[in-house]
């Protein structure tokens, strides 16, 4: 599934193509995704000029001046510049065709992705009750300790919360509590400012390191086949349930917390 890195490494690979753009186009192929493709779209979009290609949480919002489109890539989808007129493939439901010939092409083969219109998107009801971006300046130290005060919940389901603060995955968050030596399951309310602080700072180090992979790997995200890499060797725990801690070398333990693969060092987690 598209995490954040994924989402924002999308974003940067199309925001040169596509902002300053005007649409000449939108061929939707099939609108049968999560929530079916508005049938006005290709009318409010024609003849438009793409302002800015953004992101919030994982959603990629392309703004126009009279409102903005929101896209999600759901389990499987992938937004991808096209150059020349390769033709369509399976599962390529979407073509935002600009009037240079460049065009955007969503692919998404189990259709949980959409594209949305909003007028006044930080209203819609998929984006209003979201928590800040984790690189954000509203994120750090102060603002979890605060917003956790009186939580009994794990810290890992606390990070994982949308409304806490969005796009911290389940690798994610394993990842930033092993750096922090936090154990998962400790109640989010009984862990200190100064912890937080450190927390804050790893969960920043994690997304910046997987954003800047991924970056790596789409170098060429022109015509590339929109397939992120996953920034998987650089992983200290996540996918290591039983092989030693790179602190302590003790067997790492790998439980299930709220259905989601937990990896962590009893030893160096507290
Ligand atoms: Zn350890």
């Amino acid at each position: 599934m598209p995490e954040l890195p994924e989402v924002e490494t999308t974003r940067r690979g199309i925001a040169p193509h596509s902002e300053s753009k005007t649409v000449a186009e939108l061929i939707i192929r099939d609108p049968r995704l999560r929530w079916p493709v508005p049938d006005n779209l290709p009318a409010l979009l024609v003849g438009q000029t793409l302002q800015e290609a953004d992101r919030r949480a994982k959603y990629l919002l392309l703004h126009f001046d009279h409102g903005t489109v929101i896209v999600h890539l759901g389990m499987s989808g992938s937004l991808r510049v096209i150059t020349d007129t390769s033709p369509p493939q399976k599962h390529d439901h979407i073509d935002l065709v600009f009037t240079d010939g460049l065009r955007l092409r969503f692919n998404d083969p189990r259709r949980f992705g959409c594209w949305l219109w909003a007028e006044e998107p930080a209203a819609h009801p998929l984006l209003a009750s979201l928590g800040p971006e984790p690189l954000g300046e509203e994120f750090n130290g102060r603002y979890l300790f605060r917003k956790s005060r009186d939580r009994k919940t794990p810290i890992k389901s606390f990070l994982m919360d949308n409304r806490v603060v969005v796009g911290v995955g389940n690798i994610y968050a394993n990842e930033a509590l092993f750096k922090t030596g936090i154990h998962p399951g400790r109640p989010a309310g009984r862990i200190s400012a100064a912890r937080y602080h450190q927390l804050a700072e790893a969960i920043r180090e994690v997304l910046s390191a997987a954003i800047l992979m991924g970056g790596t790997t789409l170098r060429d995200f022109v015509n590339s086949e929109g397939k992120p890499g996953y920034f998987a060797q650089s992983l200290l725990v996540y996918g290591r349930g039983g092989e030693p801690c790179v602190e302590c070398h003790q067997p790492l333990r790998e439980i299930r917390m709220n259905q989601r693969t937990t990896v962590y060092c009893t030893r160096c987690q507290r």
